[in-house]
């Protein structure tokens, strides 16, 4: 596999695929320009080393071909202000034809093209090959650094890597450090390893567990999807969540965790409230003995505890879900202990991961983004891998 921070771009045309895929508002303003910042080491490594950079991204669901809404055209002036004057963004109003070839043709070494966006055409996401083909004439180098989709093989993130040479694909450094840092927590983990899962569905967290059993040393169960496994086990959750269809699963996960000597880590005790609002009474009870009319909001005050020792002995923490209602103040404490316990085994030499949109959310709302080793840009993509599943975008430079 070709790195691409060895790799010199100089008199090289890259065409990169990127994850602009950037929230807008009704006057097409950025309402956050994370994705477009994380691109920017990639950006700019091949400007400076006196190539040209062709970004193509995806920009929302556009359904019936080009429209003003999902145009990638109100991201210009932003790049260019994120990239500085040195550096002139030009766009393309199509992404594949005529218009394209030329503007890549006429393009100059430390210039960037933005293509216009790709799923304008539904061949993007069908992995169609003349497509991918016709995109492929666009550049002499293809770099993948759009991690987010990943785990779609569509056109621009896996076809088209077939139509280069292997030293002419290769991840970008966004890439590069979601694949690294995903494989040494799933591949070459130091051990104790704990899993830290919440969020509120276990059906969306049961593939994810499944995989971690053969992986992890513990694994710390919270947020709403906790009470499930309680209720599977025959214990009284009064009000709160719980997928019903889901409690012969819980229960056998229980098992399969017992046969592997994996711990399985519950909140002892839960901050429970009369009603899901922030301005509900609460108090703090076991979380296996939750009264009629009340509901476990957030991990209690021992489970924080208990979950703090376990992490503290960990060398590798992967992080994926709330331990609680985080986006209500009265339910952030458990959350925010578990940020803290995470960051602190982090300064204590632990390699930790954090992964997938809430608990990315709410690393970055308590303030702890730059306390843990890695925070995953890709949701979905992260998810999959996690599972255990082959990412399209990744075996198509990988193989
Ligand atoms: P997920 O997308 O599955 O990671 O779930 C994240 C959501 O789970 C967040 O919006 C949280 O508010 C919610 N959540 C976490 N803990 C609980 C809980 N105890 N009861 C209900 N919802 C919860």
């Amino acid at each position: 596999m070709y790195i691409f921070s060895q790799t010199n771009f100089g008199g090289k045309k890259a065409l990169v695929r990127v994850d602009f895929n950037v929230p807008l508002d009704e006057n097409f303003t950025i309402t956050d320009d994370t994705r477009m910042r994380a691109a920017l080491p990639t950006i700019e490594k091949i400007l400076s080393d006196g190539g040209s950079v062709i970004l193509m991204s995806h920009l929302g669901r556009p359904k019936d071909g080009p429209t003003n809404k999902y145009s990638l055209k109100h991201l210009v002036s932003h790049l260019q202000k994120l990239v500085g004057p040195d550096y002139p963004v030009l766009f393309a109003d199509d992404c594949i034809g005529e218009s394209a070839i030329k503007a890549s043709n006429d393009l100059k070494p430390g210039e960037i093209l933005l293509l216009e966006n790709l799923r304008f055409y539904k061949e993007e996401e069908k992995g169609d090959m003349s497509f991918a083909e016709k995109l492929h004439q666009l550049g002499d180098i293809y770099v993948n650094d759009a991690f987010g989709t990943a785990h779609r093989a569509h056109a621009s993130t896996a076809i088209i890597a077939d139509f280069f040479e292997s030293d002419k694909k290769m991840f970008g450094l966004l890439m590069e450090g979601e694949v690294s840092s995903a494989e040494k927590v799933l591949l070459k983990s130091d051990k104790p390893f704990t899993a830290i899962i919440g969020g509120a569905k276990v059906s969306d967290k049961i593939l994810i567990i499944e995989n971690l059993l053969n992986k992890a040393t513990d694994i710390i169960i919270g947020g709403g999807m906790a009470y499930t496994f309680w209720k599977a086990q025959g214990k009284i959750i009064g009000n709160s969540l719980c997928e019903e269809d889901r409690l012969p699963l819980a229960a056998e996960l229980l098992e399969k965790a017992k046969a592997k000597g994996v711990n399985i880590h519950l909140p002892m005790d839960s901050t429970i409230a009369d009603k899901f609002s922030n301005d509900a009474t609460t108090t703090n009870c076991e979380s296996y003995g939750i009264p009629s009319g009340w509901m476990g909001l957030d991990i209690g005050e021992k489970a924080r505890a208990d979950f703090r020792k376990v992490i503290l002995s960990s060398k590798t923490i992967l992080w994926n879900g709330p331990m609680g209602v985080f986006e209500m103040e009265k339910f952030q404490a458990g959350t925010k202990a578990i940020a803290e316990a995470v960051a602190e085994a982090t300064q204590k030499g632990a390699f930790s991961l954090v992964g997938g949109g809430d608990s990315v959310a709410a690393v970055n709302q308590f303030g702890f983004t730059d306390k843990v080793s890695y925070v995953s840009t890709g949701g979905g993509a992260m998810l999959e891998f996690f599972e255990g599943k082959v990412l399209p975008g990744i075996a198509a430079i990988k193989n």
